[in-house]
């Protein structure tokens, strides 16, 4: 049989006490990155789209927060609605200044950028904003965020770092002084980090913590509870078929979370021959006969691969929970043949 078929394994748990109560908590944080770009692309919408999503989300229920709110809630339980949103856009495009920025004034929502000096730093001639549109959001209330130096896949360096010297100067700059960098342009401090491309690992997420953010996003595709890690919170893009409903059925989706799953969480794993297997926390509040598990590749945004390829992958379970809703669990890890140097 193929080496290449990954065996799942999967149990339920009995309950664990304060789940029930906990259940309800639900914050989805939304990832967008143009509006009407002009350059076909599944990552820009359309003005009347983001317009219409917005509307759709507040008939639905959804209070819109800041980031400022959740970290609020996450470190100090301040209270936040039970049912909310944050909308966030990365990368820093012109569009965002020129075409989010009036419509969310005009609807009064809050939201926050991630930016990367690298980018900033060209500005208009690249399709970025510059500093000074940077700082005009922030002077407006936006929250600025940082989405690295140079928007690498931070948990696969460049080919030219081969020594752990090489490593840490480079995550160095990745992290640290791209932060500082936007700090001292915009003049505003800087708490939030966005991983480029969502990716992470152990030593990226370890570095980020130690530097002081205080809260770090992904783009897992879930929403988050309670218990949600800060340093690991799950944002979910936003394309360009997304309809409004699909965009408030997204926000909707339910986070499973796990009691033990393996590979662990952004393990690098050395062998594509192994058990994959998650304990799900609560198991008593879903319907067991809806659990689906699937492999996605995290670079290609798709489900149903095989674990052929050296590449960031995710590990995914659908369900439904005994209310109906639909319910999503989700982690990555990296299928690495050989450990790399830097990182010895
Ligand atoms: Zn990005």
């Amino acid at each position: 049989m193929s080496r290449f078929i990954v065996r799942i394994v999967f149990f339920l748990v009995l309950a664990l006490s304060m789940a029930a109560q906990r259940a309800d908590c639900h914050i989805a944080v939304l990832c967008y990155h143009h509006v009407d770009l002009s350059q076909d692309t599944p990552y820009s919408v359309s003005s009347e789209q983001l317009v219409s999503q917005m509307q759709a989300l507040r008939k639905a229920g959804f209070s819109f927060v800041t980031l400022q709110q959740i970290e609020d809630y996450c470190y100090k339980g301040v209270q936040i609605p039970s049912k909310c949103v944050a909308i966030t856009f990365d990368d820093g495009n012109h569009n965002t200044y020129t075409k989010a920025f009036p419509l969310f004034q005009k609807m009064k929502i809050p939201f926050a950028i991630f930016v990367y000096p690298s980018a900033i730093g060209v500005g208009h001639e690249r399709g970025f904003m510059n500093w000074e549109d940077v700082k005009g959001l922030a002077r407006a209330g936006v929250t600025v965020g940082c989405h690295a130096w140079d928007h690498p896949y931070l948990s696969r360096p460049p080919a030219d770092i081969q020594t752990p010297k090489a490593y840490e100067d480079w995550l160095e700059k990745e992290c640290r002084r791209s932060r500082e960098t936007i700090e001292s342009h915009v003049g505003v401090s800087v708490n939030y980090f966005a991983l480029p491309f969502g990716l992470s690992d152990q030593k990226v997420y370890q570095t980020l913590k130690k530097l002081g953010y205080k809260m770090v996003f992904n783009v897992s595709g879930m929403t988050n509870a309670l218990y949600a890690d800060p340093y690991d919170y799950n944002r979910q893009i936003i394309v360009k078929t997304d309809s409004a409903d699909e965009v408030v059925q997204k926000a909707s989706v339910r986070p499973i979370y796990f009691t033990k799953i393996y590979p662990e969480r952004r393990a690098r794993i050395q062998s594509n021959d192994f058990n994959a297997s998650f304990q799900i926390f609560s198991s008593q509040n879903y319907e067991a006969a809806s659990i689906q598990f699937l492999l996605g590749s995290l670079t290609k945004n798709a489900y149903h691969v095989q674990l052929k390829h050296e590449a960031d992958y995710v590990a995914c379970v659908l369900s439904r929970d005994k209310r109906g809703n639909s319910c999503m669990g989700n982690w990555p890890f990296i299928y690495t043949k050989k450990h790399p140097t830097h990182l010895e």
